[in-house]
């Protein structure tokens, strides 16, 4: 069996949606499974929605509310047409977020966040897979709260392999077994609680959640399609010389995709790795293109690859009482990033000071800096950028600064990275 895993640029829109039918259709001859995320950029307006939600600001509600019901039942409408029966699920989900949102906030954001913003893919997946039912491409659409068992770190809930790979194999092996031509559709993204509550597995997590059941059901491979040709050695968007990086290592992706090469997310990778499953990154624009390929472990790339972090904070940490960074230190100040859910990206120390370049989460941040002032001066520069070169050499390195200030270096062989200030 194959993963496919399709994003909300590949079905914001009834065209978009019937090409993506087209691709499955082609390769009919496997067992699938077809985890989709969020249409276009339902999961931002989902998150609009939430916060005001939480705040409580009954207008803005309304707008959001307004908005999301209106993109899914207008791509509904032309998907179906007139056969309201078809529509009737997706008004069904649209009531559900409805009851949702007439709940009080409880004390926990990230618990409500992932209650309504899980919309988003419950959505997307019913849509699509009434509409493959309705064109004749047979599927079985599989809540994805009954595959993927988290614990309850809500917005970044972590795995339970173990129920995890139970309830796939039983579910979707289920479906496969003494078969090699069915569809399973699910959602990305999402999971739930031994409780039963939902959960979400990080932005953009839907990358994930394929790689989560290529694992558990030994796939063949898995492909995530996107709007861009494969993975690239830079943004297309600032580099027009971007070139395709045909065949990468795990390892390497790892690394490209950790510093923010935002074409895969990060925790995709490795459980991929763990099994040797391949992984393609292919365009959904151009599906016979060979796109990139993801496997082994021979670093054969030596093309310079361009990372780009935004919205980062540096920040130094300085005992108060002039005393050395030392072991005792550390394990206070990563205790409080762990606390508050900060990553680290880069840090160095010094005999007496710790600095660290991390995400920028405002509220976190400044909860963050108000304990660490109990023992520490601490003192910080927002938004700046975290640049990682891999295969560097002198000259990627003048073309990425240009005469930027650096706060900060650090170089190993094949990677320098590098905190700079914000363009002008
Ligand atoms: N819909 C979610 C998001 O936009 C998950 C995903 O797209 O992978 O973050
Ligand atoms: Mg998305």
């Amino acid at each position: 069996m194959r993963v496919f895993k399709f994003g909300g640029a590949s079905i914001s829109s009834k065209q978009s949606i019937d090409n993506v039918l087209h691709i499955i259709e082609s390769y009919a001859n496997d067992n699938l499974v077809v985890v989709i995320s969020a249409m276009g950029k339902i999961t931002n307006a989902l998150e609009l929605l939430m916060k005001a939600h939480h705040e409580d600001q009954i207008e803005e509600i309304k707008k959001q509310y307004t908005e999301i019901v209106k993109y899914h039942l207008n791509i509904a409408q032309e998907l179906f047409g007139d056969s309201d029966e078809h529509k009737m699920n997706t008004g069904y989900l649209l009531k559900q977020l409805d009851n949702q949102l007439k709940k009080e906030p409880t004390e926990n954001y990230d618990y409500d966040y992932d209650q309504i913003v899980s919309f988003g893919e419950l959505l997307s997946t019913q849509l699509i897979s009434d509409y493959f039912n309705y064109k004749g491409l047979q599927n079985q659409l599989f809540d994805a709260r009954f595959l993927i068992r988290t614990e309850d770190t809500y917005r970044e809930a972590r795995v339970d392999w173990e129920k995890t790979k139970e309830k796939v194999q039983q579910q979707i092996g289920g479906l496969f077994k003494d078969s090699n031509s069915k569809i399973a559709v699910t959602q990305g993204f999402i999971g739930a609680t031994a409780e039963h509550n939902t959960t979400t597995l990080g932005r953009e997590g839907s990358d994930y959640t394929a790689a989560i059941i290529a694992y558990t059901m030994d796939a063949k491979d898995v492909t995530i399609w996107k709007d861009v040709p494969g993975l690239l050695n830079a943004d297309p968007k600032y580099f027009p010389d971007a070139v395709l990086l045909d065949e990468i290592p795990y390892r390497e992706a790892i690394e490209l995709a950790f510093y923010g090469a935002s074409v895969i997310h990060p925790k995709t990778i490795k459980p991929l790795q763990n099994k040797q499953i391949p992984l393609y990154v292919k365009s959904f624009i151009n599906p016979s293109h060979e796109g990139s390929l993801i496997q082994g472990n021979l670093l054969q790339n030596t093309i310079p690859c361009y990372i780009f972090k935004r919205n980062q904070v540096l920040l130094s940490i300085i005992p108060k009482d002039f005393s050395f960074i030392e072991e005792e230190n550390f394990s206070l100040i990563f205790g409080l990033f762990a606390h508050f859910g900060i990553r680290i990206n880069l840090m160095q120390n010094s005999a007496i000071s710790f600095t660290v370049c991390a995400d920028y989460k405002p509220n976190r941040f400044q909860a963050l800096v108000d304990e660490l002032n109990t023992e520490f001066s601490v003192r910080y520069n927002l938004d700046m950028e975290l640049i990682t070169i891999r295969n560097y050499d002198d000259k990627t390195i003048d073309r990425i600064l240009n005469h930027r200030k650096v706060f900060f270096e650090q170089k190993s062989r094949s990677t320098i990275q590098m905190v700079v200030g914000k363009t002008q």
